[in-house]
């Protein structure tokens, strides 16, 4: 087989459209990974022969089912869920379920294909999946959520297992979903594994998994501008999202001397000049986990803070952004908006946030850039180890997880830097960096399989 049947970039884009109609996640997943990798592989004959991106690009299987549950007014209600197994090259499929309106197949396996990049570059052996639904937790009782989540894991258990494929939460899914899947599981299967990370620390949780991927988005960032000679405090930052990963980031930021100046919901986001102290973090994080309250509330309790209904916060003036919220938040206008108002570094808590003009701008204004592959992925890196822990029957201590939460988040830091050299210049190309090193060790893994 010739080498360069395989090397037209362009070509494989419209493959990969024609084989995903209409899934326009997917296929921009896609297009930012193979803009890098095929660079990487044009002269290695063997990634070509075994046609190594076209087969990480085709999910290993999509597994789409019906979750019928009951809700309080004794209303049958029916729903999708998926759960997509994209590559179990260097371990298990690896990655969280999400349940939100906007869940759709091409959303899955776009982030199911980001994944498996993601868990690679952590080192630890985990392949890559996503799962999830449409239903929307938003709204509904305790006991509607518990029936679906019952409901959702009566179907998903057979696709799953310890070794096989391990979920995890992700956007509407947290602790109080994860308790009522594993309660499931553990009920239908009769065994007490480790099929889920994420679980309350009461029955096999992990210490820091709540604040690790906020906490890693901040230490990549601070990796970054240490790169550069520069350091987190005095910077102002701008945050998206007001759940999990952003309250978390914002608290490792103020922790590290930085200012915090906004937070979001899907309706609007709150800015803050006076900055967003540890008890108004608290405060937040109260509201809306505990009380799944909205953020514009914060501007009542906070008066120094003003709220922007049906905006998001790229227009504030900052020295760094974290988007924490949701794939496609940021756009090519944002990403000029930012970069004129004197940004100097992103690091993204959210999977995809920025779309790939955004991409394209930041990486054209040679700015600090962190793709969630690599910023984020603290998170599934202390999935990682409370899998460890699981198997062993242990529990590490929190300085021990802590430390290593900063030694995965600094190697990734390493590999992006020793892949993403651009040439003639002391700049990284984090995003190239993240792609070539996260799909070398998946694909040695596959080179050593043969074709299977
Ligand atoms: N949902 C998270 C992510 O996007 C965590 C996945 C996990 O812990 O398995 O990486």
């Amino acid at each position: 087989m010739a080498v360069s049947d395989h090397v037209d970039l362009p070509r494989f884009i419209e493959g990969v459209k024609k084989r995903n109609p209409g899934q326009d996640e997917f296929v921009q997943a896609v297009q930012e990974v193979a803009e890098d990798i095929f660079d990487f592989i044009k002269d290695k004959e063997e990634y070509h022969h075994y046609q190594i991106l076209r087969r990480i690009a085709e999910p290993d299987r999509v597994i789409s089912f019906r979750v019928c549950w009951e809700d309080d007014r004794g209303n049958i209600r029916v729903q999708r869920g998926w759960r997509v197994q994209n590559n179990n090259a260097i371990g298990p499929y690896k990655g969280g379920i999400r349940f939100h309106p906007s869940v759709t197949e091409s959303v899955l396996k776009f982030l199911a294909f980001e994944q498996t990049f993601k868990n690679s570059l952590t080192g630890l052996p985990m392949g890559g999946g996503k799962g999830g639904s449409n239903f929307n937790p938003k709204g509904k009782s305790d006991h509607e959520v518990m029936r679906f989540c019952q409901s959702f894991m009566t179907e998903l258990y057979r696709h799953v297992g310890a070794d096989i494929d391990v979920p995890a939460g992700d956007i509407g899914v947290g602790g109080r979903e994860i308790g009522y899947m594993f309660g499931q599981y553990k009920r239908i299967t009769n065994q007490f594994t480790g099929v889920l990370t994420g679980k309350g620390l009461s029955y096999g949780g992990s210490l820091i998994r709540t604040e690790a991927t906020g906490y890693g988005a901040v230490y990549f960032l601070k990796e970054m501008l240490g790169h550069i000679g520069q350091e987190v405090a005095g910077k102002t930052a701008v945050i998206s999202g007001s759940g999990n990963v952003a309250t978390h980031a914002a608290e490792k930021i103020v922790q590290l001397g930085g200012k915090v100046l906004t937070l979001s919901d899907s309706q609007g986001f709150i800015h803050d000049p006076d900055g967003i102290d540890q008890a108004k973090i608290d405060w937040v994080k109260v509201h809306k986990t505990r009380r799944r309250g909205r953020i514009s509330d914060y501007v009542t309790e906070f008066r120094s803070a003003t709220y922007h209904e049906g905006q998001r916060p790229w227009a504030v003036p900052c020295d760094v952004v974290l988007p924490c919220a949701t794939q496609n938040e940021l756009n090519g206008a944002d990403a000029r908006t930012l970069v004129a108002n004197g940004c100097m570094a992103v690091s993204e808590g959210a999977n995809m946030p920025t779309d790939l003009e955004g991409v394209h701008v930041f990486k054209a204004a040679g700015i600090l850039y962190a793709p969630g592959k690599a910023a984020n992925a603290g998170g599934v890196a202390v999935s990682g180890l409370e899998m460890s822990q699981n198997s062993g029957r242990i529990a590490w201590k929190e300085a021990e997880l802590q430390q290593h939460l900063v030694d995965i988040m600094r190697g990734i830091h390493q590999r992006c830097v020793e892949y993403g050299g651009v040439a003639g210049t002391q700049r990284i190309d984090y995003v190239r960096g993240a792609n070539i090193a996260g799909f070398k060790k998946v694909a040695e893994a596959m080179l050593a399989y043969g074709v299977v």
